[in-house]
C-alpha cells in the first residue's frame, strides 16, 4: 500500500481545505482513510492525502478551486463498487467522496423523469418511482450499493440492458462542476438537444472530465407481466449457441444471462436458488411486457432452447421462484468470492456469435496460466465477466492473474470485441487500451481531456494511457478483429 509523503505545498493545501469544511468531513488519519484506499478491485490500494465529504455544491466548488490553486489531483468516489480501479485514490491527491449527495430531488411522472443527486443508490430510484408505476431500467448487480454518479461515470449496464440499453440510453441530462468550480448543464428533458452531444461524452468518462452533481434519468412504465425461463445445458458451447439463436430468432428478452458450472455451484451453495449443480452451463431468459406477448415469446424461447440442446427448461411459476433465479445470478460475484481467497473480475465484450469459441479460449488460456476461471455474463449483450480465481498470498498468483486477464481482453479484441462492456478501463485495463486504439486515436482522447482539464488533475493516470506508457507496454494496435492472436486457431 502506498502512502503519501507530505510536502510544503500539500501542507498549505490541507490547511486551507480544513477551513472549507468542518473537521468531521475532512479525513486525514490513516485509520479513517483506510476504507477508501481501494474500490472493489481490491488488489490495488493507495492512501490519498485526504478524504473529503462535501454536502453542498458550494463546498465542492471550494474544494475544486483549492485543488486547482495548489495543483492537487482529485479522484471522485461514489460507493466504491467499481471493478476497474476508477476510484482508486492518487497519492498526493484527495478523494472526493460524494456519498452525502444522496437526495432524490424529484420524481416527475408526467414527464417520466427522476432528478437525483449523484450519491443516490441505483436501486433507490426504482423504489421511489414504483408508487407511480415507473422504474429506472439499468440495473447493475451491485444496484443495492452503487450510485447514480458512479453509473454515469462508468456507463454501467445490468441484466435489463439487453432490452432497455445502458446508462447512456437512460440519462437525459447532468449538471457538473469543472475544476474552476463553474456549474455547467448538459442535455435537457427533451428528446433532442442542439450542439455537440457532450452528454454522451460525459457518460463513461470515468471521472476524468468533471464532478457530476445532478443527474436527470429517464423512467419507464413497469411492465405488467414478467416471466423467466431457466435452461440447463451439459455443454457450454451449446449454451453459447442457444444465446445467439434466441437473438437471431428476433426475440427481445429483457434479460439473457449465462453462468458456467463453477459459478452455478458457488451461487447455489450461497443462495440456494434451485440451480441444477451438475449442468455445464445455465441460461436465464426473461421476457416482460403485455401478458399475451410475454406468453407467446416464452413459448418460442422454450422451444428454441430445447432445439439448441437444453437438457431441461424450467419456467418460474411463482414470483418467489423467479426472484430466486435472479438472486443466484445477482449474488454470483460474492458467491465466487466464498470459494477463493481472491478473484479478479474481467469485463470484455464480443460479438455474440463468438461466445462458444471465446469461452473455450478462456479455459485454454486459464490452463496455460495455471489458474481457474468462473464465468458469469450478460450473454445477450456479449458482455463477458470471467472471474479469475487466485490467492494473492501464493507466490506469483496475482501476476499470473493479471497476465491472464490481459490475454483474455486481447482475445476479445481479436474476435472483433472490446476491452470493456460496463466496468470501465480505470487502472485495470489501461495497458489494453494501447491494443484497442491507435496512437492517433489516443492522441485525440488526450486532446479532448485537455479541453476539460488542461492541468490533468481529474483522476490522473486512469482510463487513457499516455503514449509513453503504450510504448513501454509494446501494445500492438491493429483494426478490431485483425489482432494476430497466435492461439486463436487453437480455440
Ligand atoms: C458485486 C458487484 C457486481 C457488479 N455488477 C455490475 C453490473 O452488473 N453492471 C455494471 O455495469 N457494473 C457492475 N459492477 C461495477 C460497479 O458497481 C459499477 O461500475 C458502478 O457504476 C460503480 O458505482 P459506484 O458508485 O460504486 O462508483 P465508484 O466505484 O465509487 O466510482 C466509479 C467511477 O466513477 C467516478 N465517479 C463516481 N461518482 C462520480 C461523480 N459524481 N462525478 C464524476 N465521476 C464520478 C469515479 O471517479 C470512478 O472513476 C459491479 C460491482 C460489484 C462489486
Amino acid at each position: 500500500m502506498l502512502s503519501q509523503p507530505k510536502t510544503a505545498q500539500s501542507d498549505a493545501f490541507l490547511q486551507q481545505l480544513s477551513r472549507c469544511l468542518p473537521p468531521a468531513r475532512v479525513l486525514l488519519d490513516v485509520e479513517e482513510m483506510k476504507p477508501y484506499e481501494c474500490d472493489a478491485l481490491s488488489a490495488y490500494k493507495v492512501l490519498p492525502l485526504a478524504v473529503v465529504l462535501p454536502e453542498t455544491i458550494d463546498e465542492v466548488q471550494q474544494v475544486l478551486r483549492l485543488c486547482q490553486q495548489f495543483s492537487i489531483p482529485l479522484v471522485v468516489r461514489g460507493a466504491g463498487t467499481g471493478l476497474s480501479g476508477g476510484a482508486l485514490p492518487v497519492a498526493q491527491g484527495i478523494l472526493l467522496n460524494m456519498a452525502k449527495f444522496s437526495k432524490i430531488l424529484e420524481i416527475d411522472p408526467e414527464n417520466r423523469i427522476a432528478r437525483v443527486q449523484p450519491g443516490v443508490r441505483n436501486l433507490a430510484v426504482s423504489e421511489a418511482a414504483k408508487a407511480n408505476g415507473l422504474f429506472y431500467a439499468p440495473d447493475p448487480s451491485s444496484q443495492i450499493a452503487c450510485t447514480i454518479g458512479g453509473n454515469v461515470a462508468e456507463n454501467s449496464g445490468g441484466v435489463h440492458c439487453v432490452k432497455y440499453g445502458l446508462t447512456v440510453h437512460n440519462v437525459l441530462g447532468i449538471k457538473y462542476l469543472n475544476l474552476q468550480g463553474e456549474l455547467l448543464e448538459l442535455g435537457s428533458n427533451c428528446l433532442q438537444s442542439p450542439g455537440y452531444d457532450l452528454l454522451a461524452l460525459f457518460i463513461g468518462s470515468e471521472g476524468l472530465l468533471g464532478v457530476i452533481v445532478e443527474v436527470t434519468l429517464r423512467l419507464l412504465p413497469l411492465p405488467t407481466t414478467t416471466a423467466t425461463l431457466l435452461a440447463a445445458f451439459n455443454d457450454i458451447g451449446q449454451a453459447g449457441g442457444a444465446v445467439a439463436a434466441v437473438i437471431a430468432a428476433g426475440l427481445q428478452p429483457s434479460g439473457l444471462e449465462m453462468m458456467d458450472n463453477p459459478t452455478i455451484q458457488a451461487a447455489e451453495a450461497f443462495v440456494h436458488a434451485g440451480y441444477p449443480t451438475d449442468a455445464a452451463a445455465l441460461i436465464l431468459c426473461e421476457f416482460d411486457g403485455m401478458a399475451e406477448q410475454v406468453s407467446e415469446d416464452l413459448a418460442r424461447a422454450h422451444a428454441l432452447l430445447i432445439s439448441q440442446g437444453a437438457l431441461e427448461v424450467r419456467q418460474a411459476t411463482l414470483e418467489s421462484e423467479r426472484q430466486k433465479f435472479w438472486a443466484g445470478r445477482k449474488a454470483a460475484f460474492p458467491a465466487v468470492g466464498r470459494i477463493t481467497p481472491d478473484y479478479y473480475c474481467m469485463d470484455g465484450t464480443i460479438p455474440r456469435k463468438h461466445l462458444a469459441q471465446v469461452l473455450q479460449g478462456i479455459s485454454r488460456l486459464a490452463a496455460d496460466h495455471g489458474l481457474r476461471v468462473a464465468n458469469v455474463f450478460h450473454a445477450g449483450d456479449g458482455n463477458l465477466h470471467p472471474l479469475i480465481l487466485y490467492d494473492a498470498n501464493q507466490g506469483d498468483e496475482l501476476q499470473r492473474a493479471e497476465a491472464l486477464g490481459g490475454k483474455i481482453l486481447e482475445l476479445c479484441i481479436a474476435v472483433g470485441g472490446t476491452i470493456t462492456g460496463e466496468h470501465g478501463v480505470g487502472t485495470e485495463k489501461i495497458d489494453q487500451m494501447c491494443v484497442q486504439f491507435s496512437t492517433l486515436e489516443l492522441t485525440q482522447f488526450h486532446a479532448l481531456k485537455a479541453v476539460f482539464d488542461p492541468e490533468g488533475l481529474l483522476n490522473p493516470g486512469k482510463a487513457i494511457p499516455s503514449l509513453h506508457r503504450c510504448a513501454e507496454f509494446g501494445g500492438l494496435h491493429v483494426h478490431r478483429g485483425q489482432l494476430p492472436f497466435p492461439d486463436l486457431e487453437r480455440f
